[in-house]
């Protein structure tokens, strides 16, 4: 048996695990690369995940970084079964078609600055809504804890991940060489006490567990607080008179800061005169999924419901369809919150928001999920004084709100209560979804805690498994192929040496000309500054 680790391999973005077992080729995840332009290109390389090779898939959940490929897949002719429960079914379904029409949307914009450049015909979307309607119709859907045989010799089970609705832990036993081995994907794991969906559930021991470890590094603080937290923001944006910006994805947050909204409208904390805008299409289509899937609540949301509740309804509720509704609330007039995507604030309605608020003394920024590294949403979170925000520099004077317990992620110490149950004797723990740092400080907690070595793979590496013995083969140079320093630093010599050349002359030219170049150059000089600004 043979595993490749096609992402989410020393980085939580891109979650594809390619198993070679029992004479088939299958997949657990099929997610997309999020990051800087080096990273997303691996999105346009197909041949890597072999579509046309692929049995069958398994999905964990409809997280885009797990399932923003399968359209891909499809497109490049794969047209086998994909596995997943049916809240997830349900969420794909919204999900991939919104992931299409982004795709398309950009594919046309950059045509557009192509032709306008005099470029030429430019590339094509990465896949459209309808292969995204194609792949929906290949989903089939499971049942938590009903064992099934998607091939003969492959047994798998679906737990509860306790993540976001419909996610879960992936268990499959592989009956191969006259042996068994047992292979626990972990998914995203959830946080005990997580708001709207069932706790996290207790898989059997297995061989080998591949589990995720995004806040490996970091226990969540005060996670008991956050209703009081966003009670917190409200009261000091509404007595400001300014607003309340709240980064989300469309899907889970959006849906559990609802909630907490309800629940703190009940107890009279949200002022009347604060109207609560969702400003995303997707988070509107996403609760009514959620409402369709009751079956997946955690006892308090049946308890609301069976009082005769909706959860996820507030008398100010409005919700932004288009662009339109959306730029209107930057000139409402008055204290509001305003719910929108993307999380990180890399994309998305949620950058105009900051835009016409980040500045203002009085408003609040609250963050409610995972912050990426090198996103502007970490740069908040870690004190950035300004943001660059559609091409122009933003100060920093809304005041930024972190709360942890909305986090759909396991904090380091709950990542370590979840493995140990499934650790028996030789069980291999393997490292995945989370950046360097946090899965080196979590190797030395497995380490300490259970005398266990965790692998962390690198991308594209495999694990090569014969009984009981596990091989790591890495492809590091096609992994990682090498940053041309060398012919960065010549271009730049060159062009110094031409500059300060043609720089001699620059006096004689007409005053006009001279105090454009100079502009120009002071561009480029505080351009420079910024990029050596980063190297230490
Ligand atoms: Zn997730
Ligand atoms: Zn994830």
């Amino acid at each position: 048996m043979k595993i490749r680790f096609l992402g989410a391999a020393h980085t939580v973005t891109g979650s594809c695990f390619m198993i070679d077992a029992c004479g088939k080729r299958f997949c657990v995840d099929c997610g997309m690369y999020q990051g800087n332009k080096t990273i997303e290109a691996r999105n346009r390389d197909a041949a890597t995940h072999d579509p046309g090779h692929v049995d069958f898939i398994l999905v964990t959940h409809a997280h885009i970084d797990h399932s923003g490929l399968l359209p891909l897949m499809v497109r490049e002719s794969y047209a086998n079964p994909i596995y997943c429960t049916k809240a997830t079914a349900d969420l794909l379904g919204i999900m991939l078609e919104d992931s299409g029409h982004i795709q398309e949307v950009e594919a046309k914009r950059d045509a557009t600055k192509s032709f306008r450049r005099g470029l030429g015909v430019p590339g094509q979307p990465l896949y459209t809504v309808k292969d995204a309607q194609r792949t929906t119709r290949l989903l089939s859907q499971v049942e938590y804890h009903e064992p099934f045989e998607p091939a003969p010799g492959v047994t798998v089970t679906y737990r509860d991940a306790g993540h976001i609705l419909g996610s879960a832990s992936i268990e499959i036993d592989i009956r191969e060489d006259g042996g068994t081995t047992s292979l626990l994907f972990s998914g995203d794991i959830g946080r005990p006490g997580a708001l709207i969906v069932r706790n996290t559930e207790t898989p059997p021991v297995a061989d080998y567990v591949f589990m995720e470890s995004t806040y490996g590094d970091r226990d969540h603080k005060d996670e008991d607080s956050s209703v009081e937290e966003l009670a917190r923001a409200i009261e000091y944006s509404h007595r400001r008179g300014e607003k309340v910006i709240v980064p989300a994805f469309a899907v889970g947050r959006t849906q559990e800061v609802l909630y907490c909204l309800h629940v703190l409208e009940k107890q009279g904390k949200l002022p009347k005169d604060m109207p609560v805008f969702v400003d995303s299409p997707l988070a509107i289509r996403a609760t009514e999924v959620f409402r369709r899937n009751a079956q997946d609540f955690d006892d308090e949301m049946h308890a609301l419901l069976d009082a005769g509740e909706d959860p996820f309804s507030l008398s100010q509720l409005r919700y932004t369809l288009t662009t339109e509704q959306s730029q209107r609330i930057n000139s409402h007039e008055g204290p509001a919150v305003v719910i929108s995507a993307s999380g990180m604030c890399n994309a998305g309605r949620v950058r105009h928001h900051l835009r016409h608020n980040l500045w203002r003394p009085g408003a609040s920024i609250v963050f409610v999920g995972f912050q990426g590294v090198g996103t502007p949403g970490r740069a908040l979170v870690e004190g950035r004084k300004k943001l660059t925000l559609f091409g122009e520099d933003v100060a920093v004077a809304a005041r930024i709100f972190t709360i942890n317990g909305f986090s759909g992620h396991a904090g380091q110490r709950q990542l370590l209560d979840w493995v140990k149950p499934v650790i028996g004797s030789g069980t291999r723990v393997i490292l995945v979804h989370g950046e360097p740092d946090a899965q080196a400080a979590l190797a030395v907690r497995i380490k300490a805690d259970f005398g266990i070595s965790a692998i962390i793979p690198g991308y594209l590496e495999e694990l090569d498994i014969k009984a009981d013995q596990a091989t790591r083969i890495s492809h590091e140079a096609q992994a990682h192929p090498p940053v041309d320093w060398a012919g960065i630093s010549e271009g730049l010599e060159r062009k110094w040496r031409t500059l300060a050349e043609r720089m001699a002359h620059l006096g004689d030219r007409p005053w006009m000309e001279q105090t454009e170049l100079q502009e120009e150059f002071a561009r480029l000089d505080a351009a420079l500054t910024r990029s050596l600004s980063k190297i230490p």
